[in-house]
């Protein structure tokens, strides 16, 4: 961390960041647009040669830090042989075999059948589709404050109206419930085909459903028949200490929808379920077909990234290095410090001050970022792999931010 305040600008200066700005279609007024360079375990080198902390891993992505040598080795390995070479579902491909093997061999039993996609968002639809079409039911839960992508049905899960603004009609017959409202389950009926839910809720600022609403969430989705849906895409591939935050609660669901890490940087998510529950994509035939889910290089590399992962001490680390953050954010100026292993929000006095300590973070050489539903709060979610040097450096300069 650089501590040269004067020298930094985030304004768009070079020709390559007014093409981005001319060229790429944008999607607010105010990208960060800085040029990177260059990136290595936690580090990002922008276009002047400035030294980044990279405090978010790129959205909970990078969580084995950037070219992570087992996956660089193993994205190597697969480019030897072939890249792509027929649409998703009719050719053997090993990697994808291997990776669901993986998957199911981790995950509880009833999740054994993986569907490999591109993005959380696709991953989102599959879901919806596999849950209207297994239960032969139109209704979709979620809940407030939740966030499970841009695609119109993925969409039409927010309650936030801002979002939806401009897109609707959305899907018709979708309900948006209190979080951590045990007396509001009640409206899950017969009449619904899922819920689903983020057993940590990533966009609303890292708030953490309690063991006692999700316990008794799944009793409800048992009870009527609903299948019940993990959104881990954020919380996923040992965010929060856990491999998945599942398993913080004990709580298993129909389906697990991931993303994001799994291929550590590589465009790679899936929807995970039970023999019974997928079988039913086979009728009508090709009735949810992807050109490019499960792409063989991006599936060696989430291999890459569950050995990596399975290693005993990893998520010990994850822990360790969480609790050392916590430990050493006290401020009068820090509301509160949300978070599980390393999915962080820092809650500041008002969001004046969270503009104020995200420019001189960014000034000072560390990238963090905010939430889509949580305006005074910073998110701080760096690679798993940070060292407490590298973490107590990041406290030091993320408490003299705040002055
Ligand atoms: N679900 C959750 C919980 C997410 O955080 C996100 C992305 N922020 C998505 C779904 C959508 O993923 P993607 O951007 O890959 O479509």
């Amino acid at each position: 961390m650089d501590t040269n305040r004067e020298t930094t600008s985030i304004e768009p200066q070079t020709q390559l960041v007014e093409s981005f700005r001319k060229h790429l279609a944008q999607t607010s007024d105010s990208p960060l647009g800085l040029e990177i360079v260059r990136a290595e375990g936690v580090w990002l080198y922008d276009a002047t040669g400035k030294k980044y902390l990279d405090a978010i891993s790129g959205i909970c992505v990078n969580n084995l830090g950037h070219r992570h040598p087992e996956v660089l080795a193993a994205i190597s390995r697969q480019l030897d042989r072939y890249i792509h070479t027929m649409v998703y579902g009719e050719f053997v491909l090993k990697p994808q075999v291997e990776l669901a093997e993986r998957l199911a061999a981790i995950l509880p039993d009833t999740l054994s059948v993986s569907y490999f996609v591109n993005s959380g968002s696709e991953a989102v639809e599959g879901a919806m589709k596999l849950a209207r079409r297994f239960t032969g039911r139109k209704q979709i839960i979620s809940f407030n404050n939740c966030y499970h992508g841009s695609t119109l049905g993925a969409l039409s899960l927010s309650s936030s109206s801002e979002l939806r603004s401009g897109f609707n009609p959305l899907l018709e017959d979708v309900i948006h419930l209190p979080f951590n409202d045990i007396g509001s389950l009640r409206q899950i009926t017969s009449q619904c085909a899922c819920v689903i839910v983020e057993p940590i809720q990533g966009e609303a600022g890292v708030i953490q459903a309690t063991p006692e609403f999700l316990d008794a969430l799944r009793e409800r989705c048992t009870s009527s028949g609903v299948l019940l849906m993990f959104d881990e895409v954020q919380t996923g591939f040992g965010r929060t200490g856990k491999l998945f935050a599942f398993e913080h609660y004990g709580v298993v669901p129909d389906v697990l929808v991931l993303g994001k890490a799994m291929a550590s940087g590589l465009p790679l998510a899936a929807f995970i379920s039970s023999q019974e529950i997928m079988s039913c994509l086979r009728d009508p035939p090709l009735g949810h077909i992807t050109t490019f889910g499960g792409n063989p290089v991006a599936c060696a590399a989430a291999i890459a990234v569950l050995n990596v992962m399975s290693r005993p001490g990893f998520l010990d680390h994850v822990n360790e290095m969480g609790a050392l953050l916590r430990e050493k954010l006290r401020h009068d100026a820090i509301r509160e410090v949300r978070g599980r292993g390393l999915m962080m929000a820092i809650e500041l006095e008002s969001e004046q001050l969270l503009q104020q300590v995200f420019r001189r973070l960014l000034d000072d050489g560390v990238v963090a970022d905010w939430f889509l539903f949580a305006s005074e709060s910073l998110r701080v979610c760096p690679p798993l792999v940070i060292s407490d040097e590298v973490v107590t450096e990041l406290c030091k300069t993320l408490l003299a931010s705040l002055h």
